[in-house]
């Protein structure tokens, strides 16, 4: 089996599923408990807390925990608009966003939003001029990915950020849920910032907003106290334990893991881009994490289906849209409609092998030659 789908699911680190399996049995308590057994689960939240903002550079106070970067994406878009919809109820999106940003805009625009898509240059970036000029006197929010998910652009979020400085009523938020573990961050000047542990080795269903101190924003989920007013529930001791370590291993191996899976890229890309009905959709902004090629004439999801007879698991886009429509973010990027219905996303990790790497181009060229041999390319 070869899984090259790790920008979608990546399987947990051990060392973080132990600590979330003994914390678990250990610190059962409710952290909002008044007892000794509730203020040391509360201890053991506050001191991770405090180390993940550490490590993201970020105040303590600026952590809000939800069930994923869905939620928190909800969160922010829904929160923002509702919260401020009394200086404006212009949005600006970049045309790259995850499905749970557009949708939670497209909420908004039921309730009376304007939602205008930012469009990326030839080589998948957002363009600040364009911005600038996309800017209005009611714009409230701006929300751009830091890395998107189906091509592993990176945008320039520092800059966006220091130009969105400007202007007091328009909230910048970023979903760096595909960053976290492949790019430095340095996210001062942004408002508000998406992550999910899930996509760097920790556990599923959790995710950060991290909401800046001076911003404010109306919760989606009403209730009691948490670890913070902006999202109820009680709060979960071993997952902020195993996001606090997850976190921490992803920003220290970060560097390695960059070089060692870039290398793998290189062997990708060298190989595929030898047959000649294959277009690699990824520009020279990409992070090697990622490979979206097309192979022209073949429908994704024929071949990754062609690919997963083989053991080979692939993904044709984002793993929440239906699969048989076009990528948006494909189309976006190269306003190309074939492009966008044949595009495969192939996801790499430091646990991916030499020997995959291999079996995957064996698979490949199987797959490629049958498919000449059928007479469809
Ligand atoms: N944002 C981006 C960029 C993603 O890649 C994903 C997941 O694929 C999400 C948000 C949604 O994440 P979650 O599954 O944690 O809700």
């Amino acid at each position: 089996m070869v899984y090259l789908d790790y920008a979608a699911n990546t399987p947990v680190d051990r060392q973080v599923l132990d600590l979330y399996y003994e914390t678990t049995l250990k610190y059962f308590a409710n952290p909002n408990s008044f007892h000794i057994l509730g203020q040391e689960a509360k201890k053991i939240i506050d001191d991770c807390t405090k180390n993940i903002a550490k490590n993201l550079n970020v105040l303590k106070e600026e952590i809000i925990y939800t069930s994923g970067a869905t939620e928190a994406n909800n969160l922010a878009i829904k929160g923002i608009c509702e919260r401020y919809k009394n200086y404006g109820k212009h949005i600006i999106l970049s045309s790259l966003e995850h499905n749970s940003i557009i949708a939670s805009a497209s909420v908004m625009q039921e309730l009376g939003f304007e939602v205008d898509l930012l469009p990326i240059s030839k080589e998948g970036l957002v363009e600040i001029d364009t911005l600038k000029k996309m800017l209005r006197p009611d714009t409230i929010l701006v929300s751009i990915c830091a890395v998107d998910s189906e091509i592993g652009l990176v945008q320039p979020i520092e800059e966006i950020a220091k130009l969105l400085k400007q202007y007091p009523h328009t909230y910048f938020h970023t979903d760096a849920t595909q960053a976290i573990g492949k790019v430095k961050i340095n996210y001062q000047d942004v408002d508000l910032i998406t992550i999910a542990p899930h996509k760097f080795y920790g556990i599923n269903g959790v995710g950060i907003l991290i909401k800046k101190k001076d911003v404010s924003l109306k919760p989606l989920i009403s209730g009691g106290k948490s670890t913070t007013v902006f999202r109820s529930g009680t709060p979960v001791t071993a997952n902020v334990v195993a996001t606090d370590k997850a976190l921490s291993l992803a920003i220290q191996k970060q560097e390695t893991r960059y070089k060692y899976v870039l290398k793998l890229n290189k062997q990708i890309i060298n190989y595929i881009s030898q047959y000649s009905k294959v277009h690699i959709n990824n520009t020279s902004k990409s992070l090697p994490f990622t490979i979206n090629f097309s192979i022209k004439g073949i429908k994704s999801i024929d071949f990754a289906k062609m690919l997963e007879e083989k053991n080979i698991y692939v993904s044709t886009k984002t793993s929440c849209c239906p699969l048989e429509t076009p990528s948006k973010l494909i189309y976006a990027l190269t306003q190309d409609k074939s492009l966008a219905s044949t595009s495969i996303r192939v996801s790499l990790s430091h646990l991916t092998t030499e020997n995959e790497i291999a079996e995957f181009l064996t698979a490949f060229d199987e797959c490629y030659r049958k498919l000449e041999t059928d007479g469809k390319i």
